[in-house]
């Protein structure tokens, strides 16, 4: 992929933005081309019913630093950052959304901030021009994503980020994992950086997200820890949560020993039925923390028996 590599890509996820792409792709040749560096602008056309598509093949036609991937359908911005990243060769990696709403003329300055020596380099829109209930969500979100994660940035959700290529090279998102690139890419060990940026309104076409983002974002938070601390040792995580139900339902269930001891009948009391519950359950969370472990430890293995023969390949 990497063979002849170029200074930057960017990349572009472009889903029914056909008013946009021509200004976009116009200001962004203008400050590359004042950079003066090789690179390359990678869209990526997320299954578009507009003119999306059109527009970009006019753009390549006349521009072979542009490049499009085309999806069959729309499969969302974290498949077509993930394709656009695969595609890139550029020592460095730079998204922007397609809807103008991030400034092209950002780049320059994320770029500097990348010659401190981060890894990555991400945008925070402090004025944001979005909806007030959106803009809302996203505090929310920033606030419990930067809290559980321990990652001290504002805003996980800008468009506009600057990666070192060895950063995109381990990133393997889905769902809407992009959006805790930072998150992973801290976890991983990688250098992370924040530079305020400018944000302008929507003016074209309508955002393809609205306040239920904030409900799936809990979910893949959710899913981030558990990547992030506990996919080595799901034990850890299962074990102490079981271990801890245990104990809860022993101590309730030990308290009605005593009290059965003491010659009162406790049968008919719901603490028992709790107590209980919490011990069964207690248990179970253990066997699933085992259950885990099979799961990493059977994955680590590589699986080179299922290949018969090769040709051609060293
Ligand atoms: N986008 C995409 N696929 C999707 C949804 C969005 O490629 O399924 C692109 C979209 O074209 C834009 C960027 O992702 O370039 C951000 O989307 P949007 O502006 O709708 O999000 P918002 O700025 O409202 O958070
Ligand atoms: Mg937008």
């Amino acid at each position: 992929m990497n063979h002849n590599a170029l200074d930057l890509s960017i990349v572009v996820p472009c889903y029914n933005e056909e008013h946009s792409l021509r200004e976009l792709y116009e200001r962004l040749s203008a400050v590359l081309q004042s950079i003066a560096r090789e690179y390359e602008l990678i869209f990526i056309d997320d299954g578009s019913t507009d003119y999306s598509l059109d527009i970009l093949q006019d753009l390549h036609q006349n521009d072979s630093r542009v490049k499009i991937i085309h999806f069959r359908k729309n499969f969302g911005k974290a498949q077509a950052l993930s394709q656009g990243f695969k595609h890139s060769r550029g020592k460095t990696i730079v998204t922007i959304d397609a809807d103008l709403q991030d400034f092209p003329e950002e780049i320059p300055n994320l770029l500097a901030w990348m010659e401190e020596g981060f890894d990555l380099v991400s945008g925070w829109k402090r004025r944001r021009e979005d909806p007030f209930g959106k803009r809302i969500a996203s505090r929310i979100f920033n606030f419990f994503t930067s809290w559980f994660t321990g990652v001290k940035i504002h805003d996980f959700n800008c468009g506009l980020k600057a990666y070192r290529r060895e950063v995109t090279e381990e990133m393997d998102l889905y769902g809407e994992l992009y959006r805790f690139i930072p998150a992973l890419a801290l976890w991983k060990g990688f250098r992370a950086g924040e530079v305020v940026v400018k944000h302008g309104p929507r003016r074209y076409g309508k955002s393809k997200y609205g306040i239920e983002r904030l409900i799936r974002g809990f979910f893949d938070l959710l899913t981030v820890i558990m990547l992030t601390k506990y996919t080595q040792k799901p034990l850890h995580f299962f074990g102490s949560m079981g271990i801890l139900l245990s104990f809860m339902g022993f101590c309730i269930d030990a308290y009605l020993a005593i009290v059965w001891f003491s010659g009162a009948y406790i049968g008919n009391r719901p603490l028992l039925m709790l107590g209980t519950l919490l011990i069964i359950l207690g248990i179970q969370f253990v066997f699933f923390g085992l259950l885990g472990e099979l799961i990493v430890f059977s994955s680590k293995k590589d699986n080179d028996h299922i290949v018969k023969d090769k040709y051609g390949i060293e």
